[in-house]
């Protein structure tokens, strides 16, 4: 007789809304598959009244975990059993893990970027100038301050979340950020080693669009990185390698993230070149 098999499958996903254009899935199944595990992450659309119960369907069909994108990263806060130090001081989720029974909020959009980054040069004592001041920025100014960055300049159009950003990573840091309001062209200090791109400026369909950077204030000590990841060699990827900056891509930050968030759920290392090559399909296809 044939060896009883199982249909069960582990659950995990990303709740966002709206969210069919979220490419986590492409990059995440082919890893599951890779490893041989019976899991699969669901792309869920959850209006942002119904979060409550969606959280609580997760935890009653016994969800392994989920990502959260837009609008759910601080809205899912409440509903969840603990956070990690790091959504604790970022004010953001984007990755919850089931742990023996509880639901825990992390966050692992800086994480990722860090990666990227430190695979490049240590982050302890860098310069840095962070354009934005979004989620994507608040992670990754806090992690970058609490891995050790020597000074962070957030470079922002709206006052008020540059100023808030500016505030939060020196309270919950201890590092004290500046804030600069975002008029015209912003020179970059010469003293600067790493300058992030952290708005959305780029993201496809607006491939044209433009850092508004004085590009001339760039030189080939400084590491440039963007945060966005489709297309992966955005405008200004492409500007800052031809002035001889050594270039990061978004692409290697949701890449990144999207280990960490594997090894949270499940505890086993996947393989990222399985989960690059699946996303430039997607992209670049
Ligand atoms: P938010 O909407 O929270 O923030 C957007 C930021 O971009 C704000 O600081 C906003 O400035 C700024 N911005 C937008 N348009 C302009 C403009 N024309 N000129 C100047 N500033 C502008 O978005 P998120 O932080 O959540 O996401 C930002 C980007 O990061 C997205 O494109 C997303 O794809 C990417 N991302 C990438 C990840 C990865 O793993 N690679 C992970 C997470 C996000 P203001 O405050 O003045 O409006």
């Amino acid at each position: 007789m044939a060896a009883p098999r199982s249909f069960k499958q582990d659950l995990v996903g990303v709740f966002g809304f709206p969210v069919a254009e979220n490419p986590t899935q492409a990059m995440i199944e082919p890893a599951f598959a890779d490893l041989g595990l019976p899991w699969r992450y669901l792309t869920v659309e959850v209006h942002p009244d119904r979060l409550a119960d969606a959280v609580r369907g997760a935890r009653a069909m016994g969800w392994r975990g989920f990502n959260c994108t837009i609008p759910h990263k601080v809205a899912v806060i409440p509903h969840l059993d603990r956070l990690s130090p790091a959504a604790e001081a970022i004010g953001a989720v984007n990755c919850v893990v089931h742990r023996d029974g509880e639901l825990v909020g992390d966050n692992t959009d800086g994480k990722g970027f860090l990666q990227s980054v430190a695979a490049v040069r240590p982050i302890e004592g860098l310069r840095v100038v962070l354009l934005g001041a979004g989620g994507a920025a608040r992670a990754i100014g806090v992690e970058l301050a609490m891995a050790g960055a020597a000074a962070i300049t957030i470079v922002n159009r709206d006052a008020h979340r540059g100023r808030e950003l500016a505030a939060r990573i020196g309270e919950r840091t201890g590092l004290p950020a500046e804030f600069v309001p975002w008029r015209g062209d912003f020179a970059i200090p010469a003293d600067t080693q790493l300058v992030v791109n952290a708005t959305s400026i780029g993201l496809f369909p607006d491939v044209e669009a433009r850092v508004p950077i004085d590009l001339g204030s760039l030189h080939t000590d400084m590491i440039v990185a963007d945060v966005i990841p489709n297309p992966p060699r955005t405008r200004l990827i492409l500007e800052a390698e031809a002035r001889g900056c050594f270039v990061i891509d978004g692409l290697g930050m949701l890449v990144n993230q999207g280990v960490i968030g594997i090894q949270l759920w499940t505890g086993i290392d996947p393989r990222p070149e399985v989960m690059r090559a699946a996303l430039e399909d997607v992209f670049i296809a």
